[in-house]
């Protein structure tokens, strides 16, 4: 069973999937009726098309004739805060506690403690990039940075690498660094965290710049 196996190490790089579930869902996949299969085959061919990725946040949204993401297209959010999280669900779980009024960027990961490579893990270059060009911005002055990462070791570590990272920027254009109040209790992935502990967090936020 050659694609069997293939499948099941495919699998086994999903999120929070170890090798016996890789095999599970292997398993399970023989057993459904062969067209359920084979449309879950065809929605996976299909969501490259059907998807973009944001120039200005970088999140994965739904494509249409517009080249922004609704949240940065929208002229109602604030331009002088950016919500900084590691990935997309991570915006998902802020926008559903209703808390925030700002804009986003999207790390695509978190950085693994002792590594001294953060380029390889997350969009390091593309971050400092669109803050120098958002600070320097005349009409849009960045007022404030939140590093909203997961509060876990490796969120930590990743919130403290992007801080050193932007703290010449933000001591040059007078912005914030703040990081999560953590009414997140440790260990709290923000994918899991209830809306109101979001609000919480959010609302008791730690300025960090100095
Ligand atoms: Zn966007």
């Amino acid at each position: 069973m050659k694609s069997a196996e293939e499948l099941a190490e495919h699998f086994k790089k999903f999120p929070g999937v170890g090798p016996r579930q890789a095999k599970r869902f292997v398993y399970h996949l023989l057993t459904v009726a062969r067209g359920n299969a084979a449309r879950i085959a065809d929605l996976i061919s299909a969501l490259p098309g059907e998807t973009a990725v944001c120039p200005e946040c970088k999140r994965f949204f739904a494509k249409d004739k517009n080249n922004l993401c609704p949240i940065c297209r929208d002229p109602r959010r604030e331009r002088n805060t950016l919500a900084i999280v590691c990935r997309d669900v991570d915006i998902e779980a802020i926008e559903k506690s209703g808390s925030f009024r700002g804009r986003y960027f999207v790390l695509g990961g978190t950085i693994p403690i002792l590594d001294n490579a953060p380029e390889r893990h997350v969009r390091l270059k593309e971050l400092i990039l669109m803050v120098s060009k958002a600070a320097s911005s005349p009409d849009n002055a960045l007022a404030e940075i939140i590093l909203a990462t997961n509060a876990s070791p490796e969120g930590d570590h990743t919130a403290d690498i992007i801080k050193a990272s932007l703290a010449p920027i933000a001591a040059k254009s007078k912005f914030r660094i703040s990081t999560l109040g953590r009414g997140l209790s440790t260990g709290t992935e923000l994918e899991y965290a209830d809306s109101d502990t979001i609000g919480n967090a959010l609302r008791n936020r730690k300025d960090n710049s100095r």
